[in-house]
């Protein structure tokens, strides 16, 4: 497993990191998600991605307890802060310096650490001064509960603001989360080059689309049981944009690239992400341990300039650019 630098940091993260959004404490058994944190730590992935609002706080807390045996020293933790979590009163959301002390507390009680390496705003707040935002993610630097900040899904100009703000305030913001795959590069023309010039890296999510690159649903075909697609507890309603009949059909294509380089679809949709510097890792889900076997051995993996050209003729119709 290869290790990138979290943007202009010196915190070196791995370039495949587990994520457990809608599995831990929601579509997956505790036993399970232990399992696929122990898949990961054993085939060397030492960077973890969740959020307090994932399955309302229960995502948190199955994470650490499934880390809590582990040298702290040796793992990267991130968490998120902006929805609410349990009750949603007027303070229960968003990016007030209220809400983000309150939260990185409640966050480092459920994961049962004493910091995270890395706190980020999992959204923008429209309705907060940015200000106060970030002198309030300042403040939670100084008081050693988190390491580093990020912000997730922020546009070029608000990471530009963000990081004047935080760089005045005596901290940087080093990292970005947005949503990044071969069919949805949103990202490209404005958030990357800005990111480049700030010094801040991408975290992305959902590299596999939500397992739709994996080439497992088929144009027509029943959707495969225990998929996301098939899951009750949201993921089929976050998952169902992309299960259109031109998509599947365009991702079919991809098999004869990953063929030719000796890799499955999955491991392809990884290293695809990662072929683009500016991507310090590729936050990837799992709903069992034998996925997260297959999807670290993208790590490391080059794709030559004419497979990157041939992945964009055949997904070219479906991109989101
Ligand atoms: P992926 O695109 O990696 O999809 C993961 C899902 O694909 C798995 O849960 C599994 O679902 C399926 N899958 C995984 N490996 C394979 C395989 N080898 N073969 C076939 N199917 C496979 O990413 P996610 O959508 O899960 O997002 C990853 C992480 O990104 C999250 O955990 C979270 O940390 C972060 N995230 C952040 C957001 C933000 O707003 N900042 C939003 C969303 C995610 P199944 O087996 O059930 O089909």
């Amino acid at each position: 497993m290869e290790y990138r630098y979290l943007g202009r940091s010196g915190l070196k993260i791995t370039e495949i990191t587990y994520g457990n959004w809608l599995t831990h404490g929601s579509q997956v058994e505790n036993d399970v998600a232990t399992a696929c944190v122990r898949a990961a730590l054993d085939a060397g992935i030492t960077t973890f991605d969740t959020a307090d609002a994932y399955a309302n706080g229960a995502a948190e807390e199955v994470l650490g307890a499934a880390l809590a045996s582990e040298r702290r020293e040796s793992l990267e933790v991130f968490t998120k802060v902006y929805w609410p979590v349990g009750p949603k009163g007027p303070n229960d959301t968003g990016l007030s310096r209220k809400h983000i002390m309150e939260g990185i507390n409640n966050s480092l009680r459920r994961l049962n650490m004493d910091y995270v390496d890395l706190y980020q705003a999992h959204r923008f707040d429209y309705e907060t001064p940015l200000e106060e935002t970030i002198a309030a993610f300042g403040d939670v630097v100084r008081a050693g509960k988190a390491l580093y900040i990020g912000v997730s899904e922020w546009n070029a100009q608000q990471l530009r603001d963000g990081q004047a703000l935080a760089r005045a305030n005596g901290f940087s913001l080093v990292s970005n989360q947005p949503q990044y795959s071969a069919l949805w590069r949103v990202i490209e023309p404005e958030v990357i080059p800005a990111s480049i010039e700030l010094g801040m890296s991408q975290v992305v999510w959902s590299p596999m689309a939500q397992g739709v690159l994996s080439g497992k649903y088929l144009p027509g075909a029943p959707l495969p049981a225990g998929s996301r697609a098939t899951d009750e507890h949201g993921g089929k309603n976050t998952i169902k944009d992309y299960l259109d009949d031109q998509i599947l059909t365009n991702v079919q294509k991809l098999r004869p690239v990953a063929d030719e380089l000796g890799l499955s679809m999955a491991q392809l949709a990884i290293a695809w992400v990662l072929q683009n510097e500016n991507v310090a890792t590729a936050l990837v889900g799992a709903s069992r341990p034998e996925q997260v076997a297959e999807n670290v051995k993208a790590s490391g993996v080059k794709i030559p300039a004419e497979l990157m050209a041939a992945i964009d003729t055949a997904l070219a119709p479906s991109v989101v650019n």
